[in-house]
């Protein structure tokens, strides 16, 4: 991770450009300029812009972002490896923010909650897949920081059916949340379905992994993670365990080397 953020940080530079045409603002929210990261295409620098302030559609929420987390797929968007994005892209999907305004039809939410916004940012609640709770596979599915402006803002706004509240405590960071918006929740998404299991393999131990982890230590499943022995992951893996709290791994939670 560490190496994603460096590389992510020697590409960015500082330019200014215009405003752009958006929605009108609604009442009650907020209006004017924010920063914004834009990566106009892709192996190209994140520019630093200033856009207007985007207004929540009907269904939608605006969120002031507090933070937003780095993932792998904002590095293969950047090289290029995601077929169809949107040009020019804020990129992010890792997002924790506070509601600051609430779009027509929206219930549940209130201004100034703690919401975390994913990948998976709009379904069309109508196909074979949204209709059996699938809807991670939703043909027509639009992903934020891909095909819909992400976190790398001051501000955004998401479809309300995917932000979660999250905790508010003055301890809880927003930095520490992000990570469960994508790896953590990919990685339960999969833990939910072993969740009887005595003992857990994994293959890899990424992002993902280290969190998912330390939930299958407290629920006192034993897990085996297998990784291929590259020079790059064993000097960096006593640096995942640490951040996970898993330093000091005992017989009954391991890391494996396979084959390369
Ligand atoms: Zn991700
Ligand atoms: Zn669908």
């Amino acid at each position: 991770m560490t190496g994603n953020l460096t590389k992510i940080s020697s590409l960015v530079k500082v330019v200014a450009t215009p405003p752009r045409e958006r929605n009108l603002p609604m009442p009650n929210s907020v209006s004017g300029t924010m920063r914004a990261m834009v990566l106009h295409h892709s192996g190209e620098a994140l520019r630093l812009e200033h856009w207007p302030i985007p207004q929540p559609a009907a269904g939608q929420l605006q969120l002031r972002i507090e933070a937003c987390g780095v993932c792998r797929t904002d590095l293969h968007l950047l090289d290029g490896e995601l077929p169809y994005p949107r040009w020019p892209i804020i990129p992010g999907h890792e997002i924790v923010g506070r509601v600051s305004a609430i779009g027509a039809g929206v219930t549940g939410f209130t201004v100034g909650e703690r919401v975390g916004v994913p990948w998976l940012g709009w379904t069309c609640g109508q196909c074979r897949f949204c209709l059996s709770g699938r809807e991670n596979l939703c043909e027509s599915a639009r992903f934020t920081g891909y095909q819909i402006y992400g976190g790398y803002a001051d501000y955004t706004v998401a479809d309300a059916r995917y932000c979660f509240p999250l905790p508010c405590h003055a301890d809880q960071s927003a930095a520490e949340l992000a990570p469960l918006l994508c790896a953590g929740l990919i990685g339960y998404r999969a833990l939910r379905l072993v969740s009887e299991a005595h003992k857990v393999g994994i293959y890899g131990f990424g992002a993902a992994a280290h969190i998912i982890a330390q939930v299958m230590r407290h629920a006192g499943q034993e897990f085996y993670a297998f990784t291929r022995p590259a020079t790059q992951k064993r000097r960096t893996l006593p640096v995942f365990l640490a951040l996970a709290g898993l330093a000091a791994l005992t017989k009954r939670h391991q890391i494996c080397w396979t084959r390369p």
